[in-house]
């Protein structure tokens, strides 16, 4: 949250936002702060010369004296790429000492009420995730708004009775409609994101088993640390499954094929992979886990499954699966473990099956 996106550029016509719900509310963020600085800052100049040259000496001063600090913010935040949040609250805050003093002070002959209502939107929109924070802040400024056009303020400008009630009335609906809007917008950006989430995982896992599928299973490779070496890979595959499929009927095939990814989860530590790679075909990847290892392990796991009976359809049936396993210590190495595997799985077949083999390292 820290560092600030780039602002979004246009390529070919379309806005480039970013690829995540939070990317997309992070250049939202950074294009709002860029559009309220360029903006506020020249409309602010303007202002500021017009009450010079009006001989409004204080208001002049406020407003170059914001016009000044809103660039600096802006400027500050392009040069460190960083803080876009905390600028954009700095502008929400800056946006409320503008609103309340164009508010009290009245601005030309009382014509500053007119902009207090677009600066207030702006101190909505700039500053505030938190629905929470713009109501605090809203309330803040009618609530001091009200005491000051009621209180005995001789600063304050004098606004016929019927406009001070009035202008507290627009201001109030204004924020209100301002917060709802905020609050429309913050509910549908987290309906987006869990959609998002959920999205992710689905396109990560196999709906059949919930094991990782062949996408997921390359980006937990790719984010495997240092401390998941030494590791091995082994591709197993259900011995004569298409006889399960023709005896019992394809429901039963996916019940076995969850059931042999339930075998597998309970066989292999919380840090290890499991992958539906194929059909009935899984991939595993066993962390932290020297080659000796991993092959009892593996072993263990097709042992258990061939001595276990399964009832099918009424029937007892044994189910058995053949193996490859290579050692697998490098993430870049993947198609060149995965063909190992293979090729041993493949002659895995041929002696037989009900069997895992490895190659024999030489010495
Ligand atoms: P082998 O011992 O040589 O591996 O023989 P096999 O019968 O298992 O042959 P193979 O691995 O080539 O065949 C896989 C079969 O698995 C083919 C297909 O009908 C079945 N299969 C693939 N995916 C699914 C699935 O999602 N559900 C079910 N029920 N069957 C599937
Ligand atoms: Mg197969
Ligand atoms: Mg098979």
């Amino acid at each position: 949250m820290g560092a600030a996106r780039e602002i979004p550029q246009l390529h070919g016509g379309t806005m480039e936002f970013g690829r995540t719900p939070e990317e997309i509310e992070e250049s939202r963020r950074a294009l709002l702060v860029m559009l309220f600085a360029s903006a506020g800052s020249m409309i602010l100049v303007v202002f500021g010369f017009l009450s010079l040259s009006e001989g409004r000496h204080g208001l002049a001063l406020v407003l170059l004296l914001n016009a000044v600090l809103c660039l600096s913010l802006f400027l500050y935040n392009r040069l460190t790429r960083a803080h876009a949040r905390e600028v954009s609250y700095f502008f929400a805050a800056q946006a409320f000492v503008l609103a309340l003093y164009l508010i009290l002070g009245g601005g030309v002959d009382g014509s500053g009420v007119f902009f207090a209502f677009p600066v207030t939107v702006i101190m909505v929109m700039a500053g505030f995730t938190s629905v929470r924070l713009a109501v605090f802040f809203c309330a803040l400024l009618v609530g001091t708004a009200a005491v000051g056009l009621y209180g005995p303020f001789p600063a304050v400008y004098d606004y016929e009775s019927v406009q001070k009630s009035r202008l507290l009335v627009g201001l109030s609906a204004l924020c209100l409609m301002a917060i709802l809007a905020e609050w429309m917008r913050v509910r549908s950006y987290m309906a987006i994101t869990s959609t998002h989430d959920q999205l992710s995982v689905d396109a990560r896992h196999d709906p059949l088993t919930g094991l990782l599928n062949r996408r997921g299973l390359e980006e937990a490779i790719g984010s495997m640390g240092e401390e998941a070496f030494p590791a091995a890979l082994a591709l197993l595959d259900l011995d004569h499954f298409k006889q399960v499929n023709d005896r019992y009927g394809h429901d039963v095939g996916d019940q076995v094929i969850r059931a042999v990814a339930d075998h597998l989860r309970r066989h292999l530590k919380g840090r290890d992979l499991v992958c539906r790679w194929g059909g009935e075909e899984f991939l595993i990847v066993l962390t932290d886990t020297q080659c000796a290892t991993a092959r009892e392990v593996v072993e263990a796991i097709r042992e258990n499954l061939s001595r276990t009976p399964q009832k099918l359809g009424g029937s007892e049936h044994h189910l058995s699966f053949s193996g490859g396993l290579t050692r697998f210590n490098d993430p870049s190495h993947l198609d060149s473990a995965l063909h190992e595997a293979d090729q041993q799985l493949y002659r895995a077949k041929q002696q037989g099956r009900n069997r895992v083999l490895w190659r024999t390292e030489p010495g």
